[in-house]
């Protein structure tokens, strides 16, 4: 686990400025949820942490390391997204050590970090199926199972749940709350679902128009939200 530190980071797409001069300090092993209507620069925040996109001026620190500059592989990162992103043609199994195999390590090593991550994750019956033969929320399982076998620093969760229906979404809340408090890893997590961001944050930042209004404790921003947009988003008591 690590912390994760986002220092006056601003992001242009063109003309359009989608994140502006960003801060926000993550404390190591957090679950964090970026919350905020579509289009507010939730996914692009993700993906400058991740390093998939480019930013226009600031830092990105994960550790003790400035990250801003390295590549994806090397962050220490995983992430995981709504449209599970799995390899059809491969195998439960297959999905989870490819990119343990490409980096060139021993098989046993592999063979065990896959074997914790099936556990963990209950889809150990499931190895030798294909993805197309498995549940969207089994597939989800086995995205977040690629993230677990790399052993990452940081979890970056993009709206992992938006593609499942209501009953397995809170199944897999809980599941992710269980997966962290096991792990301690540090999670940031985004969505626009305002229940799911009270029930799984830590802290909650609430995004709009590229910059953050609040951040804070769920009780806290529910009960003292900063200004209106935050008390209209994440309906505060009257
Ligand atoms: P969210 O995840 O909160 O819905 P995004 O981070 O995806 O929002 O997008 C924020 C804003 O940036 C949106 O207005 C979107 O249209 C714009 N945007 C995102 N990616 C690009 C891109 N590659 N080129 C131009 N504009 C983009
Ligand atoms: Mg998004």
């Amino acid at each position: 686990m690590a912390n994760v530190s986002i220092r006056e980071l601003a992001i242009d797409f063109g003309t359009v400025s989608v994140l502006k001069s960003l801060n926000i300090e993550i404390q190591s092993g957090e679950f964090i949820v970026l919350l905020g209507p579509s289009g507010c620069g939730k996914s692009t925040l993700l993906n400058a942490i991740a390093g998939l996109t480019d930013i226009s001026s600031g830092q990105i620190w994960i550790g003790d390391r400035n990250v801003t500059w390295e590549e994806p592989k090397d962050r220490g990162i995983g992430m995981v997204f709504q449209s599970y992103a799995l390899y059809p043609t491969m195998t439960v199994e297959g999905n989870l050590s490819f990119g343990l195999r490409i980096a060139g390590m021993d098989k046993d090593e592999i063979a065990k970090r896959v074997d914790r991550a099936v556990q963990i994750l209950q889809i150990d019956p499931l190895r030798k199926r294909r993805p197309g033969e498995l549940s969207g929320g089994q597939r989800q399982r086995v995205a977040i199972g690629r993230a677990l076998v790399r052993d990452v620093d940081v979890f970056l969760f993009d709206e992992p749940l938006s593609n499942l229906d209501a009953k397995l979404r809170t199944e897999l809340r809980v599941e992710l709350k269980r997966l962290h408090a096991g792990l301690g890893s540090t999670m940031i997590y985004v969505t626009h679902d305002q229940i799911e961001a009270l029930t799984l944050a830590d802290r909650i930042a609430v995004m709009s128009g590229g910059v953050i209004q609040q951040f804070a404790a769920p009780k806290e921003i529910y009960r003292r939200p900063v200004n209106r947009f935050v008390a209209g988003f994440v309906g505060s008591p009257s």
